[in-house]
């Protein structure tokens, strides 16, 4: 997979940075902190100081480091056109960027999180304790309390794949977490495709995009399991592949530029957004096949989906007769979530999706549509928290309750947040 890079690779992107300061508005962790070592120019500056042995891992400097949330947003406003995500990956990888404290949880976190048999025991234990109510005896800031808070009420597993078809047209890449605990997104998004006319198939093997190791400076975790969704992706030539979650999206595209082999580039220019294909499918096909909605939702776009697929998302949303659909702002840019930061820094996380929540509750709305799991976990503990009642899903169960019946009856699914 993608080569390692050098100290002096780093310093090269590095260098690219005139230290003009246009970012510093739109990042996060700036505008939380209001302190330059958290910022993307001061960020540069420390990857530069490490990969020219002229500067310290301290404590600080690690963390300072580690707080990024790989958003983008400086990336994306960048007049010198720094590469600053590759950049950042690339110190991840090959520089002590990582706290001391936190380098062992992460590689328990990696190694649990690697194998979905783990997965799915995990996912059975967390329902069994909702079922039980056996969660309620965890104190809400405990890891487990912490973790049971992120869950749907009902917990749903893939029991098995979607067999190999001939006909298929399209394959859907549900990514590891979707099929461990919300398999209901997955057969929501079958469901829709379906009326759609598409016709799907699913890889064989439980495949990972590799952003949680990618986030957490695990280069050996981030190849493997690259090779492993190259090796059954490039099964399917010439299927496109709808990603379910855009924080997969956006890691397979990140993880697969950097690889030098054709067959990984070829995997990479089939990759779409799943609400991309839907509406692509919809304008195609166009027959109403969603009922009414008929309460207003707030949908809320995580840093890992592109201005065009946010676009393509609403007017997805859009098709559903009546819908009225509110789109939560940026509040500080990133709702914190961002790979494992929700773990490893809560107070941090909790603060950056604050000013987000209290937009939502004022709105009104009793439902957030959330593309992306980890934005959606870390927004319900939160919720849940404030004892809001608001109920986050993901926007193809939205779309998928909204799905008419064969008899034309009504909506379908049934959403539990
Ligand atoms: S906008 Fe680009 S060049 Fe300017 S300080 Fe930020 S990273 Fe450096
Ligand atoms: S990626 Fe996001 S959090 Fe990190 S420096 Fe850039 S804007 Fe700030």
């Amino acid at each position: 997979m993608a080569k390692l890079p050098t100290r002096e690779d780093l310093t090269k992107d590095a260098d690219l940075c005139v230290k003009c300061g246009v970012c510093l508005p739109h990042c996060p962790t700036f505008a939380l902190h209001n302190d330059e070592t958290e910022s993307p120019r001061g960020r540069i500056a420390l990857v530069q100081g490490l990969a020219n042995n002229q500067l310290s891992p301290t404590p600080k400097v690690r963390e300072s480091l580690d707080h990024c949330l790989s958003c983008g947003r400086c990336e994306s406003v960048c007049p010198a056109q720094v590469p600053y995500s590759r950049l950042m990956d690339g110190a991840r990888f090959i520089l002590p960027t990582t706290p001391a404290r936190t380098v062992r949880k992460r590689r328990l976190t990696a190694r649990l999180l690697k194998s979905p048999r783990i997965l799915r025991i995990l996912a059975q234990l967390a329902r069994m304790f909702r079922r039980t109510g056996l969660h309620k005896a965890f104190g809400p800031d405990s890891a487990a309390g912490r973790t049971i808070a992120w869950l749907p009420e009902s917990i749903t597993i893939a029991r098995h794949t979607l067999p190999v078809n001939a006909g298929a047209t399209a394959l859907i890449f549900p990514g590891c977490l979707t099929s461990a605990f919300e398999q209901d997104i997955v057969d929501c998004a079958v469901r829709i495709g379906e009326r759609l006319g598409v016709v799907w198939q699913e890889p064989q093997k439980s495949l990972c995009c590799a952003g949680l190791y990618q986030h957490m400076g695990e280069h050996a975790a981030t190849g493997s399991l690259m090779t492993m969704a190259v090796d059954e992706l490039a099964a399917h030539p010439h299927l496109p592949i709808a990603t379910v979650l855009s924080g997969c999206g956006k890691s397979l595209r990140e993880n697969l530029a950097g690889a030098d082999t054709r067959r990984a580039a070829q995997v990479r220019e089939r990759l779409v957004d799943i609400h991309t294909l839907l509406l692509q499918s919809f304008d195609r096909k166009f027959e109403p096949v969603f009922a009414p909605a008929r309460e207003p939702v707030a949908v809320y776009l995580p840093c890992s989906i592109s201005a065009g697929q946010q676009q393509h998302l609403i007017r997805l949303l859009n098709h559903v007769p009546g819908a009225q659909v509110h789109v939560i702002s940026r509040g500080f840019g990133c709702c914190g979530a961002a790979g494992d930061n929700m773990t490893t820094y809560p107070d941090t996380a909790d603060a950056l999706v604050e000013p987000l929540i209290t937009e939502a509750v004022g709105l009104g709305v009793s439902r957030i549509l959330i593309p992306n799991l980890g934005c959606a976990w870390h927004w319900r503990a939160n919720l849940r928290r404030r004892n809001a009642p608001i109920t986050v899903c993901h926007p193809l169960q939205w779309l998928g309750a909204h799905l008419k019946t064969n008899d034309h009856a009504g909506a379908g699914a049934i959403i539990n947040g």
